[in-house]
């Protein structure tokens, strides 16, 4: 059972990855193990679905380079292989006085990471986009666009299949050994042997690293966002994507309305602190979970920092007339009645020992392997960019 390259994870990243060293090699053989029974179960498969423009990130960063070419290699896949997508664009409402400075420095960051067509809309205008949205100042981001990353999934795993790569579900990493000349996994009773290994365990990505004794200095806190559908009455109220100037101190971009791709508009998602890496319902808790996250210096000291915000987050999470009044900042004509509770997703953050999130993607090397230590959004608009990255990285490390 001897490949070239094995990966871990058939979220989009491990999926991306695979695609992306096939189509650079060919004829190489890599495997991709999953532990689940199919591909995109976790964060790929819970999510906005929204194709990031890459308006957010720091000038120069992973986050910046790495959507903004994957933004054009997403486009790209959908129009290729008939998948349905929307560049819809998306609104970017300040509330306060106070967040128009917020507002202006994303502006600047569209400018620097080079977005066509960005414009600052008065409040006068913002109704031209959005007939209901609030708002003092927007940002109008004609990239923006709406996918359904599962459907994306599968197709990259039919392309690998093609491409000759193998992917193996239900196969839990559950150990790695490091020989002279290869990596062993061992998942599900049998042993898996490769040239080189790569980690795009998501959620897991910690505890895979810890696998392969490599010391990352950060661990993952699980932070699950949800969501409210709107009524299909009300869906009227959004034309397609109403965001909030986001918070800089958090890498969350603080609840929004998305129209999906496959019809209806989510409402959400907020960031609740998880009692279970991959628990969807506020009553999932695994105690491993629970206690890895507690014992941890750099959490405490996250929470020490953050608490207000924690509290209102939990508040929001129990209570609707909480969530509502948050979502009616930016509509104000939403009202309880119009939303029901829609799924949720668990976002895989990774947190450095000192208390500090870590803001960027993020990588390690490690012998014979490399491990993804931190791909929260806009990982999924960026996947085949990372892919490509990675691709870039296993080239150097095995001098190919
Ligand atoms: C609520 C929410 C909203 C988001 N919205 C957006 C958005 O609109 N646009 C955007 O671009 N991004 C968005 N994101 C981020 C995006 O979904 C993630 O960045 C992306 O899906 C990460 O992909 P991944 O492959 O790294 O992780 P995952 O999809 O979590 O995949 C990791 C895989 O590894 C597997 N695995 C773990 N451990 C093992 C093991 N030991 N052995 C075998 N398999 C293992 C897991 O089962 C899983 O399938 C959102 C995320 C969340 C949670």
């Amino acid at each position: 059972m001897r490949a070239d390259v094995l990966i871990t994870g058939g979220g989009i990243v491990g999926l991306a990855t695979a695609l992306r060293i096939l189509e650079r090699f060919p004829g190489l053989k890599v495997t991709v193990l999953e532990k689940e029974g199919g591909v995109a179960r976790h964060q790929t498969g819970h999510n906005s679905g929204v194709i990031h423009s890459g308006i957010y990130y720091k000038p120069g960063s992973y986050k910046a380079q790495l959507c903004r070419r994957g933004y054009a290699e997403m486009v790209a896949f959908c129009r290729a292989n008939d998948l349905p997508h929307d560049i819809c664009g998306k609104i970017i409402v300040a509330l306060t006085e106070a967040e128009l400075p917020q507002l202006e420095t994303l502006r600047q960051r569209a400018e620097a990471n080079g977005l066509k067509g960005v414009s600052v809309v008065e409040r006068g205008d913002i109704a031209r986009y959005e007939p209901h949205a609030g708002g003092l100042k927007a940002l109008h981001v004609p990239e923006t666009g709406i996918v359904d990353y599962v459907k994306v999934s599968e197709k990259m795993a039919e392309r690998i299949r093609a491409l000759g790569g193998e992917i193996i579900l239900s196969r839990r990493v559950e150990s790695l050994r490091t020989l002279p000349d290869a990596k062993v996994a061992r998942a599900g009773e049998a042993d898996y042997e490769a040239s080189f290994f790569i980690n795009c365990g998501g959620l897991m990505s910690d505890r895979v690293a810890r696998l392969d004794g490599v010391d990352t200095g950060v661990s993952i806190v699980p932070f699950r966002g949800e969501y409210y559908d709107l009524d299909p009455a009300s869906r009227g109220l959004v034309k397609n994507l109403i965001y909030p100037v986001p918070d800089p101190a958090f890498p969350f971009l603080g609840v929004h309305f998305t129209r999906m791709i496959g019809g209806g508009v989510e409402c959400g998602p907020n960031a609740v602190l998880a009692f279970k890496r991959e628990g969807y319902r506020k009553s999932d808790v695994n105690l491993k979970d629970t206690a890895e996250v507690f014992a941890n210096p750099g959490f405490r000291k996250l929470a020490l920092r953050h608490w207000r915000m924690g509290l209102g987050e939990f508040h929001r999470s129990f209570s609707k007339a909480a969530f509502v009044k948050a979502l009616q900042r930016l509509l104000p004509d939403v009202r309880e009645p119009m939303l029901t509770p829609a799924g949720s997703g668990v976002r895989a953050q990774a947190l450095r020992r000192d208390g500090s999130l870590v803001d960027d993607f993020a990588f390690a090397d490690g012998p014979r392997s490399l491990h993804v230590l931190n791909a929260p959004s806009p990982a999924a608009t960026a996947s085949l960019a990372i892919g490509g990255e990675i691709a870039d990285r296993y080239a150097k490390s095995t001098g190919k």
